[in-house]
């Protein structure tokens, strides 16, 4: 097989690692499909969107999470590209404006520690030998020594351990060479130590990602896990990946995850992060699961009734950004207003700041009255 081959199986089978973070709008999810091709991925950043070479070192593996096209039981065409040859392709992409980033990660080869030497390697040929300044976000192999994650946190800028599933059952359920606690929490922990102690390790943070749908976890599981991560080892994005089954791995009659789902979760955690949402505000069904029709944000609001209708000449900035269609910037322009003793009378007033007000309509006061039919 040729070297651009090895490339093109490498980086589609490094597909369903994520790498970027898919904001509030579950529409964003649904269109993430299109967004990886020849190896090029375009995540976002703030407005603009920055193209990161997205490849695995090898989809060879000795690991058997049953999900993954890389699983051992798979049998399909492997391939592996060293650490020299990676490099150098990879700086003829940068060098010619084509990637602005790499993230990499890999199987197994033979094992964790020899996996991230050779990732560490690739790292180190970029920095030193190609004097690379620019992006670098390399994955850490479950199991691998403190060593090893230490030295790919001097490398990176970023780092991420998949942490796969919520729950310990739910990992043994998709592998049996993986053990939850000593090979990635642990490892999350030192990372966060590491971090916490020196800032320039893996300076933009460290991250990680839960599989959606390939076991029986509910969605309360999974965003009591998150919650979890970002509280005890400062994670600082939970990327989701949907489950699709793959032809030849031990799932491949499990049903797919519906993108909604994952998208409804990839909310919830933005209201956690961003809109003081805790866990106890989350509304659930009966079964554990977000709804799928209805924003949680819109459903929570629901829920809590007795708050509304909120006026917001007086509310202030804590209480606005729990409302349905007032989003962050639309309230720091409404308490602005406050501030300057300007009054909003009507809801078109509250439009031109930004606010849906069909989602926010029967959930606020403007004018000092109720008005959720006039514009
Ligand atoms: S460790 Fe598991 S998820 Fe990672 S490449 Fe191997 S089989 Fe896939």
């Amino acid at each position: 097989m040729s070297t651009f081959q090895d490339l093109q199986l490498l980086s589609d089978a490094a597909y369903y690692d994520r790498c970027n973070y898919v904001n509030y709008n579950v529409d964003n999810i649904l269109k993430e499909t299109d967004k990886l091709k020849d190896g090029i991925y375009h995540a976002k950043a703030g407005n603009r969107e920055v193209p990161l070479f997205k490849i695995l070192m090898t989809n060879q593996c000795n690991n058997d999470c049953a999900y993954c096209t890389n699983c051992m039981k798979h049998k399909y065409q492997r391939a592996h590209i060293g650490p020299d040859a990676l490099a150098r392709i990879y700086m003829q992409y940068y060098e010619n404006n084509i990637v602005e980033g790499i993230f990499l990660s890999s199987g197994i080869i033979k094992d964790a520690d020899r996996t991230m030497e050779e990732m560490n390697h690739a790292a180190y040929l970029l920095r030193n030998k190609y004097s690379y300044k620019g992006y670098i976000h390399l994955k850490v192999i479950p199991g691998a020594s403190k060593d090893h994650i230490k030295h790919a946190m001097q490398l990176a800028d970023r780092v991420s351990i998949n942490i796969e599933a919520a729950t310990k059952d739910g990992l043994s359920d998709l592998s049996s060479t993986k053990n939850y606690d000593k090979d990635i929490l642990k490892r999350l922990d030192w990372i966060d130590r590491l971090h916490k102690k020196n800032h320039s390790l893996a300076s933009s943070g460290h991250t990680t990602q839960i599989i959606v749908g390939a076991n029986e976890e509910n969605d309360e599981d999974i965003l009591n896990r998150i919650d979890y991560l970002k509280k005890k080892y400062n994670v600082l994005y939970n990327y989701f990946s949907s489950f699709r089954p793959i032809k030849g791995t031990p799932l491949e009659n499990h049903e797919a995850c519906d993108n909604k789902r994952t998208g409804r979760l990839y909310q919830m955690e933005y209201l956690f992060s961003k809109y003081n949402f805790t866990k106890k505000d989350i509304v659930l069904d009966d079964n554990g699961f977000l709804d799928l029709n209805n924003d949680p944000k819109y459903n929570i609001a629901l829920e809590n009734m007795d708050k509304y209708p909120l006026d917001v000449n007086t509310a202030k900035y804590k209480e606005l950004i729990k409302v349905p269609g007032i989003g962050l910037k639309s309230a720091r322009r409404i308490t602005h207003l406050q501030k300057i003793g300007r009054k909003i009378n009507n809801l078109k007033q509250l439009q031109e700041l930004g606010v849906n007000i069909n989602q926010c309509k029967i959930f606020v006061k403007v004018g000092g009255s109720y008005q959720s039919t006039l514009l």
